[in-house]
C-alpha cells in the first residue's frame, strides 16, 4: 500500500533535534524535540491505521497544522511518509517509546541488534504493543542506521519494585515459567511529574515521597519513594487498577466463568469486553470521555454521574492503598489529560481523601493549580496536591541525548 505524498511544513530548524517515535496499536506519534530547551519544533500523529479513515496530521513549530489522509496506511507506510517529511531536518538521534521491557529491561537502552531481539521476546508478554514498537525500531534503524536508537520502557521505571509489591498471590510457577506478575506501566510519565514535581518543591527527587496519578483515557497511581516507584497500580496488563476510558480496572477473575456459563461468552469476548468496553463507557453508555460525562452529569444523567463517581472513588482508594508504600507523603500529583484539566475529578478524589486531611484550594483548583506552581491545596493543608502536566516525549528525549555516543 501506497501512501498519499502529503504536503507537510518545510523545515524551518537546523539545530540538532530528537525525533521521538510512539508507535501504538493503531496510531504513532512523532515529535522532534530539542532536548534542552524541550521545544518541539515539528511534530504529528498519524491514527486509526488501516482503516480507510487513517489520517496523518502534523504540527510545526509556528503553530501551522496540516492533515492528510493515509488511507489503509500501515504502520511501516506511514513511517516512511513521515520520514519524508523530516529530511530538511538535522536528526542526533531517536528515541523510541517501548511500552513492554519485561523484567530485562531496567533502564532505557542503546538499541543494538541484542537488544532489539530481547524487545522481540516481549512480544509473548505484550502481543498488543510490542509488534508495532518493533515495526517503529526496524524501519527507523533502517533509514538512519548512523544514527544512536534508545529505547526507553513504560515498564522500565516500576523495576524497583519490591518482590512483595510485583508478586501475584497465585501459584508460584505461573511466575517462575510464564512470568505473571505485576510490571506496571506509564513509567515514564510517572517519573517525569516526580522529577518535575521535585523541581517545583525545590527539592532533589532522592528527598521526596510521593504519590503520582496519571489520569488518562488509561489511568495509573503510583508511589514514588526517593525517586523510585516502589507500587503501582497496573498489573501485568494496563487493565488492572483503576477505572479507565474504556477498561474496567480491578474486577474478580471469576466473572470470566460466570459470563462464560450465563450468557455464553467465549474469553476471548470477554477480555474484549473489559478492555475496550467497560470502564467510564461501559459504565455511563455514554462515552469514555471525562469531558462528556462531566457535562452530562451537570445535566442529571444518572448513568454518567455514577461513572465519574466509581471512577474518583477507586481512584482515593488506590491512592490510599498505594500509600501503604511511603513512610510519610510529600505531595500527590495530578497529571494526564484528566489529571491535568479536570478540577472536579481532583476536588471528588480529594474528598475521598478526608482521611489525609487535604485542604482544597477551590480557587486554584479551578485554575489547575495556575500561579502557584501547581498547587491545588491551600498553604496550611496537611496534605499538598499539585498539578503537573506530563511530557513523556520530553523525558524520552533527554534519556536519548544521555545516552547518545558523543559525535
Ligand atoms: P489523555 O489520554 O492523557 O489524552 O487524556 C484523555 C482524557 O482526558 C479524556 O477522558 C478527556 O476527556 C480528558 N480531558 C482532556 N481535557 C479535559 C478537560 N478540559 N476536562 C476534563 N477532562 C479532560
Amino acid at each position: 500500500m501506497r501512501t498519499q505524498n502529503c504536503d507537510l511544513p518545510q523545515a524551518t530548524s537546523h539545530l540538532p533535534l530528537i525525533l521521538v517515535l510512539n508507535s501504538g496499536s493503531s496510531s504513532l506519534k512523532f515529535a522532534l524535540i530539542q532536548p534542552d530547551s524541550g521545544e518541539i519544533v515539528f511534530s504529528g500523529l498519524a491514527d486509526r491505521l488501516t482503516t480507510a479513515e487513517a489520517l496523518l496530521q502534523v504540527k510545526s513549530a509556528g503553530g501551522t497544522r496540516k492533515t492528510a489522509p493515509i488511507p489503509f496506511a500501515t504502520h511501516a507506510a506511514s513511517l516512511d511518509t513521515i520520514f519524508r517529511s523530516l529530511k530538511d531536518f538535522q536528526i542526533a538521534a531517536v528515541g523510541h517509546r517501548v511500552v513492554h521491557g519485561g523484567e530485562k529491561f531496567r533502564e532505557s537502552v542503546v538499541i543494538d541488534d541484542a537488544a532489539e531481539a530481547a524487545i522481540a521476546t516481549c512480544m509473548t508478554i505484550a502481543p498488543l504493543h510490542a509488534p508495532p514498537n518493533l515495526v517503529a525500531i526496524r524501519a527507523a534503524r533502517k533509514k538512519f542506521p548512523q544514527l544512536t536508537h534508545v529505547a526507553v520502557f513504560d515498564t522500565a521505571f516500576h523495576q524497583s519494585l519490591p518482590p512483595y509489591a510485583y508478586t501475584y498471590a497465585v501459584p508460584y510457577e505461573w511466575y517462575e515459567q510464564h512470568k505473571v506478575r505485576k510490571y506496571g506501566f506509564h513509567g515514564t510519565s510517572h517519573r517525569y511529574v516526580a522529577q518535575e514535581a521535585a523541581r517545583r518543591l525545590a527539592s532533589a527527587p532522592e528527598n521526596l515521597q510521593l504519590l503520582t496519578a496519571h489520569l488518562g483515557n488509561g489511568a495509573s497511581v503510583c508511589a514514588v519513594r526517593n525517586g523510585k516507584s516502589v507500587d503501582t497500580s497496573m498489573g501485568f496488563t494496563p487493565l488492572e487498577g483503576l477505572v479507565m476510558g474504556t477498561r474496567s480496572g480491578d474486577m474478580d477473575p471469576n466473572v470470566f466463568l460466570f459470563l462464560h456459563q450465563q450468557a455464553g461468552l467465549s474469553l476471548m469476548e470477554v477480555t474484549e469486553i473489559l478492555n475496550k468496553k467497560s470502564g467510564l463507557l461501559g459504565l455511563s453508555g455514554v462515552s469514555n470521555d471525562m469531558r462528556t460525562l462531566l457535562v452530562e452529569k451537570a445535566k442529571g444523567h444518572p448513568r454518567a454521574s455514577l461513572a465519574v463517581e466509581v471512577f474518583c472513588y477507586r481512584l482515593a482508594k488506590h491512592l490510599l492503598g498505594t500509600a501503604a508504600a511511603l513512610d510519610h507523603i510529600d505531595a500527590i500529583v495530578f497529571t494526564g489529560g484528566i489529571g491535568e484539566n479536570s478540577w472536579p475529578v481532583r476536588q471528588r478524589t480529594l474528598e475521598h481523601l478526608r482521611i489525609f486531611h487535604a485542604t482544597i484550594d477551590h480557587e486554584l483548583n479551578r485554575s489547575h493549580g495556575a500561579g502557584a506552581a501547581g498547587r491545588i491545596t491551600t498553604s496550611d493543608s496537611q496534605l499538598l496536591a499539585l498539578v503537573v502536566p506530563t511530557n513523556e516525549e520530553l523525558l524520552i528525549a533527554r534519556e536519548t541525548t544521555r545516552l547518545m555516543k558523543p559525535c
